[in-house]
């Protein structure tokens, strides 16, 4: 079978690693000019912030976050790529009711799917880890959680694919053909594929757009930030200040920031807002005791759907689509990578929730902040 990936992030790699292994003949399209085994392409990978849990509360979801902790553990130690083990620890403020009761009714329903997550009391919260919690009203901890550098996994699987017989091809922006599938490269279509699967993150709709088809997809801004000085302690989500931030080996790294607000996937502010740096100095200073020395700050894209859920399945006769993570695309790539390389080997993947054609594709929707906990 000769399978198309447009994308070379951390989902098109997953994917096109392990399409490769169940001995599909690979080709690998990236528009970015780099080395995708030592520099990752300038796409949203590069910009995550490495941030890992399989706490969701929905099966589908659940399933896919625990197995992509168990790939990541898999892989660590390998072609560079580390996985450093560091509970996730979700607190809420005092006044935030709607919240604490969304946490509380979320972490339920995460410990049905077989998640290590409990509700902890603020006050053993304070003796278990280094932070503020006489002003909280609820906290939660997921003990399966971590981090990396997300780099570091996209260099990993770019070596991985590689050696599996991956064909890349390299600064190439191709357009997607859909009855037969194929890709185009400046209108002349490659060579024949049974099938295409485009992971083209922020791009996607517009990628879909030129091929003549709607999907319901909106990209937008969110920022991250490291600092200098040392953090000992753990991985926190501050739903209240609506932030999250973990060890680093700098020190730290925050954020969130997100501008719900379409952005164009071509022309986008690089650079984070002053705003963002001043409310992560706030979060960090009162949740933490930090006091923060930027070393470097960034923002880049997610992408919205309708409901929150990917669109991650075929699209078209042979034409496979895997984006729309809503903030969370990073730590799920290895089994969403996976499960879209399952089935296009015609495998049961487990993924039908996310079946991209339960949108007709001109839905009007708000883009709503991924982490929020309602
Ligand atoms: C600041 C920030 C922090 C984040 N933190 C986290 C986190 O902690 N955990 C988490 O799970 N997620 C996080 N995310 C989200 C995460 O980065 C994305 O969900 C994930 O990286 C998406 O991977 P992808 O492979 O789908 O897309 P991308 O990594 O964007 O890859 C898509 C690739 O397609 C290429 N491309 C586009 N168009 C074409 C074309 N026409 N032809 C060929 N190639 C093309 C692009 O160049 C790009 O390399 C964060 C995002 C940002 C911006």
């Amino acid at each position: 079978m000769r399978v198309a990936v447009v994308g070379g992030g951390a989902v098109g790699l997953t994917a096109a690693y392990d399409l490769a292994t169940r001995d599909a003949d690979v080709t690998l399209f990236e528009r970015g000019e780099y080395d995708p085994s030592s520099t990752p392409a300038d796409g949203s990978s590069a910009r995550a912030a490495g941030v890992l849990y399989d706490a969701y509360a929905e099966d589908v979801d659940a399933e896919i976050g625990g197995r992509a902790l168990e790939r990541f553990r898999e892989l660590s130690g390998e072609d560079g790529f580390e996985f450093h083990g560091c509970p996730y620890v979700i607190t809420v403020g005092e006044g935030d009711e709607t919240a604490a009761e969304a946490l509380g009714a979320s972490v339920d329903r995460m410990r049905v799917h077989g998640r290590d997550v409990s509700v902890v009391d603020p006050a053993e919260l304070g003796s278990r880890f280094p932070l503020r919690t006489d002003d909280l009203l609820a906290g939660a901890v997921a003990d399966n959680a971590g981090w990396t550098d997300p780099a570091s996994y996209v260099s990993a699987m770019a070596a991985k694919a590689r050696r599996a017989g991956v064909a890349f091809e390299i600064g190439q922006s191709v357009s997607v053909r859909v009855d037969p599938p194929g890709v185009a490269v400046d209108d002349a279509v490659t060579k024949g594929f049974d099938a295409v699967l485009v992971a083209t993150g922020a791009h996607t709709k517009q990628v879909f757009a030129e091929a003549g088809i709607a999907v319901p997809l909106k990209p937008y801004r969110v920022q991250a930030l490291t600092g200098r000085s040392a953090y000992e302690g753990p991985m926190v989500y501050d739903a209240t200040a609506g932030v999250y931030f973990r060890p680093h080996p700098t020190g730290v790294l925050a954020g969130d920031g997100t501008v719900p607000v379409e952005a164009d996937p071509d022309e986008w502010k690089r650079d984070a807002d002053d705003w963002f740096v001043d409310d992560i100095r706030t979060a960090l200073g009162e949740r933490a005791g930090y006091d923060l020395d930027v070393a470097r700050a960034w923002a880049g894209l997610c992408v919205a759907t309708p409901d929150g859920d990917p669109l991650l399945g075929e699209l078209r006769s042979g034409v496979f689509v895997a984006a729309g993570w809503q903030g969370h695309g990073f730590m799920r790539a290895p089994a969403t990578g996976e499960a879209i390389a399952a089935q296009i080997a015609g495998e049961s993947a487990g993924i039908t929730p996310f079946d991209p054609r339960r949108f007709s594709g001109d839905e009007a929707f708000e883009i709503r902040e991924g982490m929020a906990l309602d």
